[in-house]
């Protein structure tokens, strides 16, 4: 090689390992910004904002064969704490609906917007079903934790994480609501479930709000896996709770936990 040659070929080699050593945006030019991942208080702005603006009933989404899934709000819109009651995810658990309709019937909190959605599972509802239309168990079909593993066919966790039009539903709902308490009902281990660490001190609120005994309630044979609560928990700054009310759940004892999930609901304003 010449020596013009080489001192082109260095030159060369100078610029590429120059160009390699830019940042991205440099190379790219100054339109390419950097991805940022959101920050939390910017999430809550935006949850904010879409909760002022947002109207006392939203479909959040349909079920496997067309059912609206319908969640309300009492109390105003531009209320700062959120609770959120989900009266239903498996169909063969009905109850939960009942508290949820005396909930309705209540003043929400000060300083509280409530939300509610009857049924998260309308078409295993219709049906008398734990799973949806398509057999699947939602609350193993969320995508924290998921594995494709079942003891049982009722506790089929569906072909993939969020494969399920109900969990990507109430998944993009509570992105956009985040709200700062989630009671999810179900029956019926008659019990709070303490879940993870983050949710022990609303756990035992709820527990002594509702005269409902705290315990690590079963998964079938295992771990849990998929659920809601998991889902919710590690994601974002609220706690949800799964609550299982007993078997049988008169008109007045629906009632009664009504008035103490928002009793606990107002212990998010202070
Ligand atoms: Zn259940």
């Amino acid at each position: 090689m010449t020596r013009p040659r080489v001192l082109l070929a260095a030159a060369v080699a100078a610029l590429a390992l120059a160009l390699l050593q830019l940042p991205a945006s440099a190379a790219t030019g100054p339109s390419a910004p950097a991805p940022v991942a959101p920050r939390a208080h910017d999430l809550d702005s935006v949850a904010t904002a879409w909760r002022a603006s947002a109207p006392a009933t939203v479909v959040v989404g349909r079920s496997a064969r067309g059912r609206a899934i319908v969640a309300t709000r009492q109390g105003r819109a531009d209320a700062p704490y959120v609770l959120l009651v989900l009266g239903q995810m498996h169909g063969s658990e009905p109850r939960g609906r009942a508290v949820v309709d005396q909930v309705r019937r209540l003043a929400p909190p000060a300083q509280v917007q409530v939300w509610t959605i009857s049924t998260m599972n309308p078409d295993g509802a219709a049906a008398g079903s734990r799973t949806n239309a398509r057999g699947v168990d939602l609350n193993r079909n969320f995508p924290r934790g998921w594995v494709y593993r079942w003891t049982r066919p009722w506790f089929y966790p569906g072909r993939a994480p969020a494969s399920e039009p109900e969990t990507r539903a109430v998944m993009a709902f509570l992105d956009r609501l985040r709200p700062g308490l989630v009671v999810s009902l179900h029956q019926a281990f008659n019990s709070i479930d303490v879940g993870s660490g983050k949710s022990v001190l609303w756990a035992a609120r709820l527990a002594a709000a509702l005269g409902l005994p705290q315990r690590s309630v079963p998964c079938g044979t295992g771990p849990c896996t998929g659920t809601l609560t998991q889902w919710f928990n590690a994601g974002h700054p609220g706690v949800a709770i799964t609550v299982e009310l007993p078997r049988t759940v008169t008109t007045s004892r629906a009632l009664a936990y009504a008035r103490g999930i928002l009793r606990v609901g107002a212990r998010l304003a202070g």
